[in-house]
């Protein structure tokens, strides 16, 4: 193909340690198909070009001051402080990967930096990735574009501090036990606890309030989790389903990445007909979002009644071989390394196609 990709990856986030592992995937995948320049993001947010995320994959994570292999490149650094480093990008490739998950990255700040130097760039533009990033916001959209969500309740942090008994006393009249605390914007499950009672509610709010100051208060879903992955940009279409099978009690960050005995079942176990509704919600819930590229749309379904409900899209859905997004696409007829240059071509198309 003759592109040149910069894989932008690590991060500020949370979930930096993710996004080394996908971006190591991801390099080593599309070697000698495009030619990729990996810029590591370090966690206190300098980015560093020619950092190979292979090199990482044992320790996780990076900081500049830590020196390791990359020490040399710490001069480059200052010189590139990020703003030079932009144009310096615009000028020698053709698009950018942000393989980037949670805040600083999957949130529609780097798309924003990207549009303002008119770079291409995988997945999601700015608002699709803010909004997919804001777990109150998505619900809105999801609402109102008529896609089934369980009930929720918003909290900011100054009313918390302000009054934590009529809120605990809201949540337990609406939601009841047990209930899901989740930080509005984060992801791979950071900063979510499974409250059972009061105190655990309590524990709960100040685990989310670390990382946002809105928190998400969830009904308790008793259901499997089921998972659908999307690609596309103005006509979008979905894979075959996949499922879930957490090792404990949610699917955890532990259980995501730690310990990985959590279990995907692909195809999901799922009927024809729920099999259908999936992949036409999660097609909707993309075009709810405005999101382009690809996304990862996860639901549930209820043990009780089988009923459907979306519980979130991920605009940078976790991207190493075993990650669920690449695995469903796999199972779907679109191998790894082409899903990453069908992914490139979506980019450059939708700047192409702008007005
Ligand atoms: P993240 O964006 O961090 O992945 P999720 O909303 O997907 O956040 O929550 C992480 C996990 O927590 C889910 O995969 C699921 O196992 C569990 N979970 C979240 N919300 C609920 C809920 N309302 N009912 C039951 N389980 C939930
Ligand atoms: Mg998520
Ligand atoms: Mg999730």
């Amino acid at each position: 193909m003759g592109l040149k990709m910069a894989l932008l990856y690590g991060g500020q986030s949370s979930e930096h340690e993710v996004s080394v592992m996908s971006a190591a995937s991801v390099a080593q995948a599309i070697r000698g198909r495009i030619e990729v320049l990996p810029i590591g993001i370090s966690k206190d947010g300098q980015w560093i070009p020619g950092l190979a995320p292979e090199s990482l994959v044992e320790r996780g994570c990076f900081e500049v001051s830590g020196g390791h292999g990359a020490a040399a490149d710490a001069d480059r650094i200052v010189q590139n402080r990020n703003g030079f480093l932009l144009g310096y990008l615009r000028e020698t490739v053709d698009l950018v990967f942000p393989l980037l998950h949670g805040p600083m990255g999957e949130d529609g700040t780097v798309q924003g930096l990207l549009e303002l130097a008119g770079i291409p760039y995988i997945g999601g533009g700015v608002m699709a990735s803010a909004a997919g990033m804001d777990k109150e916001i998505m619900k809105a959209l999801f609402k109102h574009h008529g896609l089934p969500v369980g009930d929720y309740l918003v909290f900011r942090r100054h009313e918390w501090e302000k009054d934590r008994a009529r809120i605990c006393t809201a949540i337990e009249d609406r939601l009841g036990y047990p209930c899901f605390v989740k930080p509005a914007n984060m992801g791979s499950s950071v900063g979510i606890s499974k409250a059972h009672n009061r105190a655990e509610l309590e524990a709960a709010f100040s685990l989310a309030l670390n990382f946002d100051r809105k928190v998400v208060v969830e009904a308790f879903l008793d259901g499997y989790e089921v998972e659908c992955a999307v690609l596309g940009n103005e006509e979008p279409r979905a894979s075959v389903p996949g499922e879930i099978v957490p090792g404990a009690e949610f699917y955890s960050y532990e259980d995501k990445y730690v310990k990985n005995d959590s279990e995907l079942i692909i195809p999901a176990r799922l009927t024809p007909e729920q099999t259908a509704e999936v992949q036409d919600l999660a097609v909707r819930a993309f075009k709810a979002v405005d999101c382009a590229g690809m996304g990862r749309v996860d639901f549930f379904v209820l043990k009780r009644d089988g009923r459907i409900l979306v519980n979130e899209i991920n605009t940078i859905p976790g991207f190493t071989k075993i990650s669920m997004y690449p695995k469903l696409w796999a199972a779907s007829g679109v191998p790894y390394p082409e899903l990453i240059e069908r992914l490139a071509e979506l980019a450059l198309e939708r700047f192409r196609d702008r007005p």
